[in-house]
């Protein structure tokens, strides 16, 4: 079955209680049982709902996975991938990653003893310098966030079959229609489903989707044992943003692509990050392991100063100036002071991250308003041009 058709058909059937053609929001704690232990399959809806069930059932087959696993968030996701570990464990991961996760890692699972470190991953001589005997898992994000670097999955992925490690990858800029992690090598991938895959910007959740029924037993072993899952209506959401993910997706990579075509030539604009410009170093890449080069875009100004980067943060009418991405609506950030306020500023400096650096997620609304709301606030910080006189 190819993408389009898994989005809107894969893991869903008709409820067989009623014939319903979308799965119902079971909104329910617990389940009878006619005698003890004589059920359903269900019992208690920490463990099992049937709504949840039908979205992981969706996820695992659109990553062509073994199985997967929601969460209350993205966070709560990787939280639970961090926990298969134990402490001693050493991490690998890149430098150029989601703000939380780096939080996440350093001020709560460094307390446990494990050990992270944040390296340059478009550079494989870096990672392999930092694998050790303690070694149990490589991270990667790609594109990364905010700068889009392109981190090559299958070479990552040879490293860690080489030393027998976890290979992790946080598709969320991607989304399944976009990137396959696990066709390229990884063992699990995990998502913010808050962004592309469900869509709307109306729903905080995440997924764990796994190889093999191994790493599914522990998976789901943690998922009921810590509780972090998401509730039914949410589950129903994110069912109902699948439906159209790769429609949705394919609109984002139209529209990103025309939107990084016209930032590029402006005078006002300094740098453009964008994986689908020829110009970009993890261009070749991308083209390899992306089917689409998504609808992140970053960009510096070419009077580059705080006063003329606050100027294009809050001068737009369709962007809007907001934290997160992925929605069908197009937003703007400034990673600095919004995402990634929670890295320490020589941290972001050192991974090339500058003070007035712009983020935008481009939406599926008409890329000619789109262009024309970033020419009137970019119009605000271009120099004038000398008349000589
Ligand atoms: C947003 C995001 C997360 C965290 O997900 P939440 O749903 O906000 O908890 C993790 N990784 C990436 C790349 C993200 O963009």
């Amino acid at each position: 079955m190819k993408f389009g058709t898994k989005t809107v058909h894969a893991g869903v059937t008709p409820d067989p209680s009623t014939g319903a053609i979308m799965t119902p929001i079971f909104q329910t704690s617990t389940y009878v049982q006619a005698a003890p232990g004589d059920h359903k399959g269900y019992e208690y809806a920490r463990t099992q709902n049937p709504t949840r069930a039908a979205l992981e059932r969706s996820l695992a087959l659109l990553d062509n996975g073994y199985a997967a696993s929601c969460f209350g968030s993205g966070m709560a996701a990787i939280d639970a991938v961090i926990k298969l570990l134990k402490p001693g464990d050493e991490v690998v991961c890149c430098n150029d990653l989601y703000g939380g996760t780096f939080r996440m890692f350093t001020k709560v699972f460094a307390k446990y003893g494990i050990r992270f470190h944040f390296v340059e991953m478009t550079d494989f001589d870096q990672v392999e310098a930092h694998i050790n005997e303690n070694t149990a898992m490589l991270w990667a994000e790609t594109p990364t966030n905010p700068l889009l670097k392109i981190i090559d999955i299958e070479a990552i992925a040879k490293i860690a079959k080489a030393h027998n490690l976890l290979f992790v990858v946080d598709n969320t800029f991607c989304s399944p229609a976009l990137q396959q992690p696990m066709e390229l090598g990884a063992d699990i991938v995990v998502y913010s489903l808050t962004k592309y895959v469900s869509g709307h910007s109306d729903v905080v959740m995440g997924a764990v989707v796994v190889k093999n029924a191994e790493l599914d037993e522990q998976i789901k072993f943690l998922q009921n044992a810590c509780g972090a899952v998401p509730g039914p209506m949410d589950s129903f959401l994110v069912l109902r943003g699948i439906k159209t993910l790769n429609i949705r997706m394919k609109a984002h990579n139209e529209n990103a692509a025309k939107v990084a075509e016209y930032l590029k030539n402006h005078p006002a604009i300094g740098k453009v990050y964008y994986p689908g410009l020829a110009s970009h170093p993890g261009h070749e890449v991308a083209k390899r392991q992306m089917s689409g080069f998504g609808g992140m875009i970053s960009f510096t100004l070419s009077q580059d100063n705080e006063a003329n980067a606050l100027k294009v943060l809050s001068g737009t009418h369709l962007f809007t100036l907001a934290e997160s991405l992925g929605g069908v609506e197009s937003l703007m950030c400034h990673p600095t002071s919004m995402t990634h306020g929670s890295i320490p500023r020589e941290e972001r400096l050192k991974a090339g991250l500058s003070d007035t650096l712009i983020r935008i997620s481009v939406g599926i609304e008409d890329a000619d308003d789109l262009i024309a709301d970033l020419a009137q606030v970019l119009e605000q910080v271009t120099e004038p041009v000398s008349t000589g006189s």
